[in-house]
């Protein structure tokens, strides 16, 4: 059958990483082999210390990797690059400068700033439902809003790869449904490519094409989860059958599903 999938974006080419700053080195990622495909969604889950921050800091070319190589667009990547942006939990707002004005930072550091570049930013904003505040101050704003802010502040240069460490990571539960309903919608109409850690199993699963689950220490790949529900989705997703079971799979890859006891097995002398 001839292979018709497109190219891929993103490939990790067996990167392996430790951090060699203290006195004893801290080996962190093992062996990662991966491939990213255009457009595609992918989300990163395991436990802590199991190397996602490290992992998407290489694939955004924040860190060079010990051994392996990156490509993008089947180019080496050596450093930070433009068609990657990236989203922290953390937003690192100016404080000293309106929402509007911080969405045009990262444009005003490549040239100068018009009305075609306002507009934009303006229109970015409204597609997150912050247009009204877009003169607004950091500090006016709550979590969920300086987050869509972020978003929006690293599409502004339309990237082609959009990388997210736990970007709703500080927020309420609600707040964070939101948002991620949100982010269906401008994956589904910006169609960049995304790989996104996140500590919820079910966020994954809402969100992503692909879960990598990642394990022990130095991380390594454990699984690669399929996620082949439809498209566009909305939160009705959440009740079908084979989300449940998807998320359930990617537990019991992350050793968080124990057998039940058995009847009358492992109950003390007397007991029932
Ligand atoms: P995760 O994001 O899954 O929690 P990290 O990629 O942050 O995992 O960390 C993987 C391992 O590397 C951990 O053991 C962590 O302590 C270590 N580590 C992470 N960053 C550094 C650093 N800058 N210096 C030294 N060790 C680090
Ligand atoms: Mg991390």
């Amino acid at each position: 059958m001839k292979d018709v999938s497109p190219p891929p974006v993103l490939e990790l080419h067996w990167v392996s990483h430790a951090y060699r700053s203290g006195p004893r080195p801290i080996p962190a990622l093992a062996r990662v082999h991966v491939q990213v495909a255009a457009g595609e969604f992918v989300c990163i889950v395991g436990p802590s210390g199991s190397g996602k921050t490290t992992l998407l800091r290489i694939a955004g070319g924040l860190l060079r990797p010990e051994t392996g190589q990156v490509l993008l667009d089947g180019e080496p990547l050596t450093g930070p690059h433009p068609a990657i942006g990236f989203v922290f939990q953390r937003t690192n707002l100016m404080p000293w400068r309106t929402v509007l004005d911080n969405v045009l930072l990262p444009l005003e550091l490549q040239g100068p700033i018009g009305p075609p570049e306002r507009e934009k930013a303006l229109h970015l904003l409204e597609t997150v439902g912050l247009a009204e505040f877009a003169d607004a101050y950091p500090a006016q704003l709550s979590g969920g809003m300086a987050q869509r802010v972020a978003l929006v502040r690293t599409l502004i240069r339309d990237p082609e790869v959009l990388l997210l460490d736990e970007p709703f990571g500080a927020l309420d539960a609600l707040t964070r449904e939101r948002l991620n309903l949100e982010l269906l919608a401008l994956h589904a109409r910006y169609r960049p490519t995304v790989l996104m850690v996140t500590h919820s199993i079910e966020e994954a699963v809402l969100l992503a094409d692909r879960v990598w689950v990642l394990g022990g220490q130095p991380g390594r790949m454990v699984a690669q989860v399929p996620v082949d529900l439809p498209r566009p989705r909305n939160v009705a997703v959440v009740a079908q059958k084979s989300f449940g079971q998807l998320a359930l799979r990617i537990r019991e890859l992350l050793g968080l599903v124990q057998e039940a006891p058995r009847r009358g097995v492992g109950h003390p002398p007397g007991g029932r």
